[in-house]
């Protein structure tokens, strides 16, 4: 429980309105759209207006020696925003504006609760776009997908936000505030910061403001559904796809069982007897490009038994997007408890990983469906459980014990774009080995001396 001076301190930094400590605020902020991870209220919310106001607070919480946990909207699946050590949940809603739209230099400067879609929408008619595409692009801000380091359905093609993040603004643990990075193209002064920044879940610093890249929109698009009889197949249609030099916008695959509750639960007309399902997405700026690599999907297609479906008309194309990013809805209104976990595989091992789910899935007794951004080998094992059936949790904990080390064994990662948090943090050395944790460690404590900045969370240090 913080002393009341320092909430009054709060109060007067930021103003009454922006410091909130009622039992119900404090509830909304102790979790995250992460399930089954312990909920822990904040001490209390702040809403900064300003950098200024973010230094004088980070200033504060140190002196005090109180946690920081930043948070955008909360969307993140690895318990990032959760407030493990108490102390001050800093919420960016009320740094939204996006500050300039550069469209000659193609950059925009954001605040970091700007949501992705705002900006999107306010680039549009500039024919920019922002690529990364996260399922949550309504909701997910600029500073929570760039900390998050966030994919999405677009990142087969167009990368991921740390490919679109060219200059920062962060304050630091001890109230600091650095600038690098910018509207240039090319900056090799100094270290990477962005890229050191890009993913660090908060950990290192707190990001103030962003310089995203925007690039010409895609005049022409060709949406298609491939419907497979085998996983085999439709995982080697991934593989001939790429193989066939098409790389497409978006390459994503459901199986069996999310095909099935995607259909139950949006009924738009998904053939629940597939045992796969490739939603496939060709674009660029010349009709003629656009139409040869449709033609090639089409052959790759079919020559691995599938059935290829093509949307005719802009209706049926948001059909088959709907279905893919109704897919985690979907398989949550199932049960109580969805574990999305985000392991990621090279391409050629996808067929692999997605028969290795299944089995792990039969094996434990578990409802998993697994679908993903199988074009970038970054599938989603989703499993469904019940929270009060213990016995069924410690199934389900085995079993993705298992997908992780299915994952690495097949040259993977853990992550591919969902993040380490809490979640994951077990795991870090399987991948990274002892040095890697080591180094991890050495950059936190550098950065982060007295672990003020979302303790607990990415680092498993002694002391974090
Ligand atoms: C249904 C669903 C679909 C999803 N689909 C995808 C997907 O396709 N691809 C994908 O990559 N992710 C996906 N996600 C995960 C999530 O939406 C993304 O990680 C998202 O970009 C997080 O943004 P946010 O604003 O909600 O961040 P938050 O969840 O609020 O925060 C994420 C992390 O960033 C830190 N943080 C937030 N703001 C700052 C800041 N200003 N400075 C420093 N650190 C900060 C937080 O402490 C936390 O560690 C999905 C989630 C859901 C629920």
């Amino acid at each position: 429980m913080l002393d009341q001076s320092i909430i009054e301190q709060l109060e007067a930094l930021v103003g009454k309105e922006n410091v909130l400590t009622g039992k119900v605020d404090l509830v909304a902020y102790s979790y995250d759209a992460t399930a089954d991870l312990p909920r822990q209220t904040p001490d209390v919310v702040v809403l900064p207006t300003s950098t200024e106001k973010v230094q004088e607070i980070v200033r504060l919480a140190r002196r005090n020696n109180i946690a920081i946990y930043p948070r955008g909207a909360g969307t993140n699946l690895s318990g990032g925003t959760v407030p493990l050590k108490k102390g001050i949940v800093l919420s960016f809603q009320k740094m939204n504006q996006i500050l300039d739209i550069d469209a000659a230099n193609l950059t925009a400067v954001v605040q970091p609760g700007v949501v992705i879609n705002a900006l999107n929408t306010a680039v549009a008619e500039h024919g920019l776009i922002y690529p990364p595409d996260p399922g949550t692009v309504a909701t997910a801000t600029m500073g929570g997908s760039a900390a998050e380091n966030s994919g999405g359905l677009r990142g087969l093609k167009y990368g991921v936000t740390k490919n679109y993040i060219m200059g920062m603004e962060v304050v630091l643990a001890n109230g600091a505030k650095v600038r690098f990075g910018g509207k240039t193209v090319k900056n090799v002064t100094a270290y990477d910061f962005s890229n050191l920044f890009v993913g660090s879940e908060g950990t290192l610093g707190i990001i103030t403001e962003l310089t995203a890249k925007l690039i010409p929109a895609p005049k022409y698009r060709r949406t298609m559904m491939g419907v497979f009889k085998t996983l085999t197949d439709a995982g080697n249609a991934v593989a001939g796809i790429i193989a066939a030099q098409v790389i497409p916008a978006t390459l994503e695959i459901m199986d069996r069982m999310t095909i099935k509750t995607v259909e139950d639960f949006a009924n738009i007309g998904l053939p629940t007897d597939a045992e796969a399902l490739l939603l496939i997405e060709v674009d660029g700026m010349s009709e003629d490009v656009v139409t040869t690599e449709a033609d090639s999907v089409m052959r790759v297609v079919t020559e691995n038994n599938g059935d290829l479906k093509a949307a005719e008309s802009d209706q049926e194309r948001d059909s088959l997007w709907t279905a893919r990013r109704n897919a985690l809805p979907a398989l949550a209104s199932l049960n109580n408890t969805v574990i999305l976990e985000d392991a990621t595989v090279p391409r050629s091992r996808i067929t692999d990983m997605l028969i290795i789910c299944q089995e792990i899935g039969k094996k434990y007794d578990l409802t998993l469906g697994t679908f993903g951004h199988a074009g970038d080998g970054n599938l989603h094992p989703t499993i469904l459980c019940d929270k009060n059936n213990e016995e069924e949790m410690g199934r389900m904990h085995k079993a993705v014990d298992e997908i992780f080390k299915a994952a690495l064994d097949f040259g993977g990662t853990l992550s591919g774009e969902h993040g380490i948090g809490v979640a994951k943090m077990k795991y870090l050395g399987d991948e990274l080995g002892q040095s890697g944790v080591d180094l991890m460690a050495l950059l936190k404590e550098s950065l982060d001396p007295d672990f003020l900045l979302n303790p607990g969370k990415m680092v498993p240090v002694r002391g974090n």
